[in-house]
């Protein structure tokens, strides 16, 4: 897919007055970044390692709501990481990391004011985190599969921003 004319101002927010816990924007969310692509059946029983969710439902009952990377204008994690793998995207907004280049030392996590970058074991160790489903066409799968629409995408990045 050619992405070079993709750009994602944009972030996800949660509404937690309807948000109902139901976790099924982060089953989506593993979906869409499994080799079976959006496919939840095969993800789920074929897969023996599956990849971590990129967005964690927060929950105090009868509160909650999904958090994943606010994708900040100026991020902690890209300032903190030492090998240079987390990386703002100019064009796009979005701070990526990039796994060739992740070593796993966990640094982006202690600087993540949101705590939503997570230790990956699965392969190679690496930092995990939301990526915009960029490989979907920035189409977030826990936004188009949350049941009650609790995670909408707003614009929020000024045009001379990009
Ligand atoms: S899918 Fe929607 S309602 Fe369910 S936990 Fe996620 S955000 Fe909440
Ligand atoms: S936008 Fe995509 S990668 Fe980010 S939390 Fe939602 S489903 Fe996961």
């Amino acid at each position: 897919m050619d992405k070079s004319n993709i750009t994602a101002p944009k972030r996800i927010y949660a509404k937690e007055d309807v948000c109902i816990g139901c976790r099924l924007c982060e089953i989506h969310c593993i979906a869409a970044h499994s080799k079976y692509r959006h496919d939840l059946i095969k993800t789920f029983k074929k897969l023996p390692k599956r990849p971590l969710p990129r967005i964690v439902v927060e929950e105090d009952v009868p509160l909650s709501f999904g958090l994943q990377c606010r994708h900040c204008d100026e991020p902690e994690c890209v300032k903190a990481c030492i090998t240079g793998a987390m990386q703002k995207d100019p064009k796009t907004g979005l701070v990526i990391n990039d796994t060739e280049r992740c070593i796993g030392c966990w640094t982006c996590i202690l600087a993540c004011p949101y705590g939503v970058i997570r230790r990956d074991y699965t392969n190679k160790k690496v930092a995990s985190k939301c990526d915009f489903c960029l490989e979907s066409g920035l189409e977030p799968a826990c936004v188009k599969n949350c049941p009650n629409e609790a995670l909408y995408i707003k614009n929020t990045v000024k045009s001379h921003d990009l």
